[in-house]
């Protein structure tokens, strides 16, 4: 399953528990964390696509894993925020948070914004589709096709194509893939892209040694063209 990873960090297990239902519910996958060294460790490792952070938790305050979180990757953060918190909001958005809800909030209002955050971060689409050649992404599904057949791709594979969507044809270096991809701590493995590429190349180009969209760019990383 490719459906979007969204990483909780929040304490009040009432309220991880209200979340993750309505998550599982709306498809989406989860992972919770309790707190801020937890929540640092599970978006390093898991690979989340947005993370929702509460920011009083017991082990220091939710800011932190924001400013943590900004300074290797770009995903999409909401804050969840008590109404007693609304200088620490702006402190929170000043950080790098995408949104922020208050609490109490309603389920549908956070599902919005999830989906909302998550096209955001995607690539901006009418549809919800990004098209290249014969490839079709849906962006919301994280489904591929290609003329018209699915096409499984792994969620690493998935990520990568990801990533280089929202870069909409601008090249992205080894070292920037490997941190949205893999997160810190494999910046260096330049050989986990060169297999992956290959992988991606397989399933989606018609002559995987002479890519049209999945372009190297030598020395320097790659690109993603035909848009
Ligand atoms: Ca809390």
């Amino acid at each position: 399953m490719n459906a979007a990873h969204i990483l909780l960090v929040e304490d009040d297990a009432q309220i991880r528990r209200f979340v993750r239902m309505a998550l599982q519910d709306a498809g989406y996958r989860i992972t919770e964390a309790d707190g801020v060294k937890r929540g640092l460790i599970d978006a390093t490792t898991r690979q989340p696509d947005l993370v929702i952070v509460d920011l009083g938790l017991p082990d220091g305050d939710g800011k932190r894993l924001i400013t943590e979180v900004r300074g290797w990757s770009d995903l999409p953060i909401l804050v969840l925020s008590a109404r007693d918190q609304e200088r620490e909001k702006v402190a929170a958005l000043d950080a790098g948070a995408d949104d922020y809800l208050t609490k109490p909030f309603g389920m549908d209002e956070l599902l919005a914004r999830l989906r909302a955050l998550l096209r955001r971060y995607e690539v901006k689409t009418p549809d919800g589709i990004v098209r290249f050649g014969d490839v079709e992404v849906d962006i919301v599904r994280h489904e591929v096709r290609k003329r018209g057949e699915p096409v499984h791709l792994t969620p690493i594979e998935y990520r990568l194509l990801a990533a280089l969507m929202r870069a909409k044809g601008a090249v992205l270096t080894y070292r920037q893939l490997l941190l949205e991809v893999w997160g810190p701590g494999h910046a260096e493995r330049t050989h986990y892209l060169r297999v992956h590429m290959a992988n991606l190349r397989q399933k989606l180009e018609d002559d995987p040694a002479r890519p049209r969209y999945l372009i190297t760019e030598l020395q320097v990383g790659y690109r993603l063209m035909g848009l």
